[in-house]
C-alpha cells in the first residue's frame, strides 16, 4: 500500500521537476520543492507557485518550497536538476536523507547516477530514462511539450516501489524496468549518433539523413562499445532506431542543439564524453566517435561552453 504521508521531496523546480511536481500534487500528494538559496525561495514566492501550460491552458500550483539547509528529514526525493549539478546538489542534501531514503534519478545520460549513489550510500537510488518533453517559458513557469513515457528501475533491487501507484494516479505513464541501465545506455548510444552531429551540422535532426555513411560508422562502434560494456541488448538494432528516429523526429532540434543555439550548457560529459571514457577504460579504439567527441569539445569551446 502506498504511503500518503510521505512527501515527495524535489529538487530543481525546473523543466521535469516543474512537471512532475504539479502532476503528483494536482492528484493529492505531498509536495516540497527545494530550491538553490533563499534569493530562489523569495523569487518562487514572490510569483506564487509553479506555473504549468498544457495544451495552451496554464495553471498555477502554490506548492511548498523551501532551500537546501531546511532542518527537516527527507525520506522520498526526486532529483530533476541536470546531470552535471547531480552530485552537488545531493552532497548538500545528504545529511537530510533517512536511513531508508529513497531517491529517484531523472537524469539523462550515465555517469551522475554513480556519482549520486557513492554520496548517499543509506539511501535506495531508483534510476530513470524519460521520452517526456518540457521546457522552460520563463521564471517558474513550465510548458508540457511532448508526451511521453518514463522507465524506473534500480540495479541492485528489482522489487518495485510501493509508490508507482501515486505516479500512476498522477497520470505519470510509466513502467517498472528490470533493466534501467539497458535503457540508459540504449538512449545514451541513441543521443550519440544524432545529438553531436546535429550540433556540429547546425541542423535538425532530419537532415542527418544525408550523411548515412557518417551514421552507419558511428552505431557500429556504439554497438562495439556496448557490446563492450555488458549492454548486448541494447546494441540490438541500434542503426536502425537511430534511423528511425532522425525520421520520426525530422523537424525537430536535438536538446543539444538547442542548449549550444541558446549558449546554456550541455550534459555532454554525461553523454559522449561518458561513452568515450568508458570506451577508454575498456582500452577500446573507437576512432569515429573519439574525432566526433572532440570537433565537439572544439565546438563547445569556441563558444565559451563547458566540456564536461
Ligand atoms: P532544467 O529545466 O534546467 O531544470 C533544472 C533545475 O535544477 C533548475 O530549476 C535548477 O535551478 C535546478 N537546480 C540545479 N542545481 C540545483 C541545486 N543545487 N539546488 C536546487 N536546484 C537546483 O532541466 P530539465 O530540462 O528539467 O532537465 C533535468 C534532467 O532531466 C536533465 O538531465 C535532462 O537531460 C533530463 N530530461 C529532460 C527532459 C525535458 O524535456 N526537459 C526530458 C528528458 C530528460 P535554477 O532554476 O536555480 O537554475
Amino acid at each position: 500500500m502506498s504511503d500518503p504521508r510521505t512527501t515527495w521531496h524535489i529538487l530543481g523546480a525546473g523543466s521535469l521537476g516543474g512537471l512532475w511536481a504539479a502532476r503528483l500534487a494536482r492528484a493529492g500528494a505531498p509536495v516540497r520543492l527545494i530550491l538553490r538559496d533563499r534569493g530562489r525561495l523569495a523569487a518562487y514566492r514572490q510569483a506564487g507557485g509553479v506555473t504549468l501550460v498544457e495544451r495552451g491552458q496554464a495553471r498555477l500550483y502554490p506548492l511548498d518550497a523551501e532551500t537546501t539547509d531546511d532542518p527537516a528529514p527527507i525520506r522520498r526525493l526526486l532529483l530533476a536538476c541536470k546531470a552535471y549539478d547531480a552530485e552537488g546538489a545531493i552532497a548538500a542534501l545528504a545529511p537530510r536523507l533517512t536511513g531508508d531514503a529513497e531517491v529517484v534519478l531523472l537524469q539523462n545520460g550515465l555517469g551522475s547516477q554513480e556519482a549520486v549513489a557513492a554520496r548517499v550510500p543509506q539511501a535506495r537510488c531508483i534510476l530513470a530514462s524519460s521520452t517526456e518533453g518540457a521546457f522552460r517559458e520563463g521564471a517558474w513557469r513550465v510548458v508540457f511539450a511532448g508526451h511521453g513515457h518514463t522507465w524506473l528501475g534500480d540495479p541492485l533491487d528489482l522489487a518495485p516501489p510501493h509508490w508507482l501507484a501515486e505516479l500512476e494516479q498522477a497520470g505519470i505513464v510509466h513502467d517498472w524496468s528490470l533493466d534501467i541501465l539497458g535503457r540508459l545506455w540504449r538512449k545514451l548510444a541513441l543521443n550519440c549518433a544524432i545529438n553531436p552531429l546535429t550540433v556540429l551540422y547546425d541542423c535538425r535532426n532530419g537532415a542527418l539523413q544525408q550523411h548515412p555513411a557518417e551514421l552507419a560508422t558511428l552505431c557500429d562502434e556504439l554497438g562495439e562499445l556496448l557490446h563492450t560494456c555488458g549492454q548486448a541488448a541494447a546494441a540490438e538494432g541500434l542503426h536502425e532506431e537511430v534511423q528511425r528516429v532522425i525520421r520520426a523526429t525530422a523537424a525537430n532540434y536535438s536538446s543539444m542543439h538547442q542548449d549550444v543555439a541558446q549558449g546554456r550548457r550541455t550534459e555532454i560529459g554525461y553523454l559522449i564524453g561518458h561513452a568515450c571514457a568508458a570506451a577508454e577504460r575498456h582500452r577500446l579504439v573507437l576512432p569515429h566517435l573519439a574525432a566526433l567527441h572532440q570537433r565537439l569539445l572544439k565546438h563547445l569551446n569556441q563558444r565559451g561552453l563547458p566540456s564536461h
